[in-house]
């Protein structure tokens, strides 16, 4: 019998552990400080140069790219590789599943990622290193080179909407799966929150991990609301056992 298709879309709380704070939920970084949330604003981002250079500065400041995958990663690129088909659906944007081993076109980043630059004109990408090598060499605002428009992080803004693909494919897995788990999400933000009910919908057996209560624990088949780092392991050895 073939094995069962498992959807994982994971939230901010599975990249705690790896020290990356939730910037963009409704009580994240962002949210909680109007300042910070205008370097991740579209609108503003595009219109004002100081805006730009803070949000460069800030990049750079933080590090993000050296975070490393943690154990809840890890479990879920080992169950992909026991031969379980799996596919990730993520709100994060550190590319931490990839790093912990799952191929990439099997993890459908709904906000895009932050290990790359796009270029808002011509749309040209790459390695988010290269922009901040460049932002460490004296360039507080890099513009790109092939065509001198403005650069951003290939991350979704507040403002700018979900590529449309990656929705249709995050869509299309939600209603194909059979076991579908929302770890380390409140289940708040549409459209991902509502990928939850889609599966549901067709039949999927749908499984909560998350501390907090979500929209969504009424029509979950399993809530668990142990630590992430120990409770997503331990579910999904479950799972690779059948
Ligand atoms: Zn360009």
């Amino acid at each position: 019998m073939a094995k069962p298709l498992v959807a994982l879309l994971t939230g901010a709380g599975v990249s705690t552990d790896s020290g990356i704070p939730d910037y963009r939920g409704p009580k994240g970084l962002w949210r909680r400080d109007p300042e910070a949330e205008k370097l991740v604003t579209y609108e503003y981002y595009m219109g004002d140069p100081e805006i730009r250079r803070r949000s460069w500065r800030m990049r750079w400041e933080t590090g993000v790219l050296g975070a490393e995958p943690n154990a809840a990663h890890r479990a879920v690129a080992e169950l992909e590789r026991s031969g379980v088909p799996v596919r990730v659906i993520t709100q994060n944007v550190d590319g931490l599943h990839q790093l912990a081993g799952m191929p990439a076109r099997k993890v459908y980043e709904l906000h895009g990622t932050a290990r790359e630059f796009v270029c808002t004109a011509c749309h040209v990408r790459g390695p988010m290193e290269e922009a901040l090598a460049r932002v460490e060499a004296g360039e507080a605002d890099p513009p790109c080179v092939r065509c001198g428009g403005i650069l951003k992080p290939a991350t979704v803004m507040f403002g700018e909407r979900l590529d449309p693909v990656v929705l249709g494919e995050a869509a299309a897995v939600a209603k194909a799966c059979q076991v579908f788990v929302a770890a380390g999400t409140r289940l708040q933000v549409q459209p991902a929150a509502g990928l939850a009910g889609v599966a549901a919908d067709h039949g999927a057996r749908l499984i909560v991990v998350n501390a907090e209560p979500t929209p969504y624990d009424d029509l979950a088949d399993e809530v668990v609301r142990d630590p992430i780092g120990t409770a997503l392991p331990a579910l999904l050895r479950a799972l690779a056992a059948g």
